[in-house]
């Protein structure tokens, strides 16, 4: 009786040590990832929204937090508005000294260039002085004289800038001439944002900047990709998604006109300008871009709406990772989509 006892004891310990052994393997294995949510944030006058998935709670947090803390540095340094942007110190000056600028600024400047140079100056990050011009239109409800269009578009031109990549210093040929990010920056930022995510340890996230977005890894529970839906531009449709995107990994950037715009003597004009006539954009409401990056994705759906569908179509299509869906102008609302963009249409 004596030994028996004396026996029981560690078997008894060793029974419950494998059975809470096998209760945590289990239910560790068990254990759902942590989805968190970062709710709408204002930033680049509009809203970032980040989703995350991460093993737990605080890693999911973390890479929020990181997320966020790109973006706003980002436009802390790139703004048009803000006078303390490093953009606007480059834009007071640059004339007259060649400006220094920071790795970000300088990278976002170069790849900008870029794709001026890939689409025949469609998309230009000079276009500043005319994107005033029109802004100024608005504000007084008349368009631009000629006599405006030419002035304004006489200190436009991404020929007229002068980089040096071991100064990392950007210098203006022609006084008055301003650069504005606008069209490239917010997809810079969902690169930097993903990035900081990825470095955070992050298992999958979505991040969305005034419906831009790129996505990566583990979606949401129940959900086998990541869905994004594309607005449709005629507003006074009942359907208000024209199309739900899915994507496993990549990114989405639309520019349309109906999300912003000028309005003079009741008509729209688009933010978008085309710097060779200095007029507005008018043949497309709608580009969406379907590739890796979200800073080309951004880029190339600021071009594709110079450039209209013909020739977009026919840029996207050299490309074989990069896809688009384009959009005509009210009241047709005609679509082209490029070879590939239907495996992506749900
Ligand atoms: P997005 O919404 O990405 O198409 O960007 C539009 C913004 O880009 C405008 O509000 C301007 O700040 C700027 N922009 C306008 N026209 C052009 C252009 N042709 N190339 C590059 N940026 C432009
Ligand atoms: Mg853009």
């Amino acid at each position: 009786m004596k030994r028996n006892s004396k026996s029981f004891i560690p078997i008894a310990f060793a029974v419950i040590f494998v059975l809470s052994f096998l209760y945590f393997s289990l239910v560790n294995e068990r254990a759902e990832p942590y989805e968190a949510d970062s709710g709408y944030r204002p930033v680049m006058g509009t809203f970032a929204h980040v989703i995350v998935i991460a093993v737990e709670e605080k890693a999911a947090q973390a890479c929020i937090e990181a997320a966020i803390e790109q973006i706003n540095k980002i436009d802390e340094l790139m703004s048009y508005h803000n006078p303390d942007s490093e953009i606007s110190r480059l834009n007071r000056s640059a004339f007259e000294n060649p400006v220094k600028v920071g790795p970000l600024t300088y990278q976002v400047i170069k790849k900008a260039v870029e794709f001026s140079r890939l689409t025949d100056g469609a998309f230009d990050v000079t276009v500043g002085p005319l994107v005033d011009l029109w802004r100024r239109a608005g504000d007084a409800n008349t368009v631009p004289t000629q006599q405006q269009l030419q002035e304004a578009g006489s200190r436009v031109g991404w020929d007229k800038l002068i980089l040096e990549d071991s100064e990392q210093s950007v210098q203006f040929a022609v006084d008055g001439m301003r650069l504005d990010l606008g069209g490239i920056a917010k997809g810079f930022a969902i690169d930097k944002a993903i990035e900081a995510i990825e470095e955070a340890g992050g298992l999958g996230a979505l991040v969305d900047i005034g419906g831009d977005i790129r996505c990566f890894g583990k979606t949401p529970k129940g959900q086998k990709y990541w869905l994004v839906g594309l607005q449709n531009p005629d507003l006074e449709s009942e359907e208000q998604i024209l199309f739900t995107l899915k994507l496993s990994a990549g990114a989405v950037a639309t520019s349309g006109d109906y999300q912003r715009f000028v309005l003079i003597g009741g008509r729209h004009y688009s933010h978008i300008i085309n710097q060779k006539t200095g007029n507005s954009a008018e043949a497309l409401s709608s580009v969406t871009i379907i590739t890796d990056s979200a800073t080309d994705a951004d880029a190339l759906a600021t071009a594709v709406s110079v450039m209209g569908a013909a020739k977009g179509t026919e840029l996207i299509e050299k490309s074989s990772s990069t896809e688009a869906i384009i959009i005509s102008a009210a009241p047709e609302y005609k679509i082209t989509k490029t070879s590939g963009a239907e495996k992506f249409i749900k």
